[in-house]
């Protein structure tokens, strides 16, 4: 199958207009539901603490989850295993395209009103997992103008796989690309796995500097990741800001936009990459809305 040609469309069907959370569809996920760590999401946030390590929810209790817009997954080893190379931008595409490779038969999560963006999930084989050196990684590759392919194999990472996108857009699964065809990645797309782990590997840094500085306290217990360990993330003195590390067991949510709110208390600002150590993300205090402030009176 052809790369371009077989996208941007998939030809329509009637999967690519599916409500969001729509019970028959999310029901789809069942089979996978005992092996996969199925989370709610609001448009792409995790809905519950300690997301990182969770063993996941009924779909049941999914559908019935209060705010529950979307569905997410988390990736790695323990989960699944489940692996998501993350399309994002028409770079993207050209990128693997220039590299011979081929749309795979596999389970595709793709967006409503944005056809370059395409998630493809894959359930690595035993035999292909003992070849990985690092176990779990991620690894980005930039493709064009803020454009890039991710790949996603760690338990911190979690991906939406159904339901709203904080744009107004769907994700949905293109008619015969639905969940029941998750499959283990072929050979070409098996050995650019092999290759983004390998940089993973030379990317991780091998030691974080131990010390607080200036304002910022280096957290023993992290907001925002869970992190419980190599103290990393930091909180700024007056209470307000926190940065937030990029590590491989914790890591903030990624794929955040400014605004973005963490347990209704933290809005996301920007990613803040700092040279040896690797990306923060930093948020800072929310500042409730008049019209909050007055409900919080109000119900105390
Ligand atoms: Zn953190």
């Amino acid at each position: 199958m052809d790369l371009l040609n077989k996208k941007p469309t998939f030809d329509g069907g009637p999967a690519e207009s599916n409500p969001n959370l729509d019970p028959e569809t999310a029901q789809r996920l069942n089979p996978l539901a005992e092996r996969f760590a199925f989370i709610p999401l609001s448009g792409k946030i995790p809905l519950i603490k300690g997301w990182p390590k969770s063993k996941g929810y009924s779909i049941d209790d999914l559908l019935k989850y209060q705010n529950c817009s979307t569905i997410g997954a988390r990736t790695g080893l323990s989960t699944g295993p489940l692996l998501c190379f993350d399309l994002d931008g028409e770079s993207a595409w050209y990128w693997l395209k220039s590299r011979g490779m081929v749309l795979p038969e596999t389970w595709i999560v793709a967006r409503s009103n944005d056809a370059w963006r395409k998630k493809l999930l894959f359930q690595p084989s035993n035999q292909q997992i003992n070849q990985l050196t690092t176990g779990e990684f991620t690894y980005s590759q930039k493709t064009g103008d803020k454009e890039q392919i991710e790949c996603f194999f760690m338990g911190g990472r979690q991906i939406a796989i159904l339901g709203k996108h904080p744009s107004g857009g769907d994700y949905i699964w293109p008619d015969g690309f639905g969940p029941e065809r998750l499959a283990p990645p072929p050979d070409d797309w098996w050995d650019l796995i092999v290759e983004f782990s390998n940089k993973f590997d030379r990317k991780r840094p091998i030691s974080f500097a131990t010390t607080s500085s200036g304002d910022w306290v280096r957290t023993s217990y992290c907001e925002i990741c869970n992190r419980n360990e190599r103290t990393i993330c930091s909180k700024h003195k007056d209470g307000n800001s926190i940065r937030c590390f990029h590590g491989g067991t914790f890591s903030p949510s990624t794929g955040l936009k400014a605004g973005d709110l963490i347990d209704s208390t933290w809005a996301y600002v920007r990613d803040q990459v700092v040279d040896g150590i690797g990306t923060f993300s930093i948020f800072v205090r929310h500042k409730p809305s008049p019209a909050e402030q007055l409900w919080r009176k109000l119900n105390g």
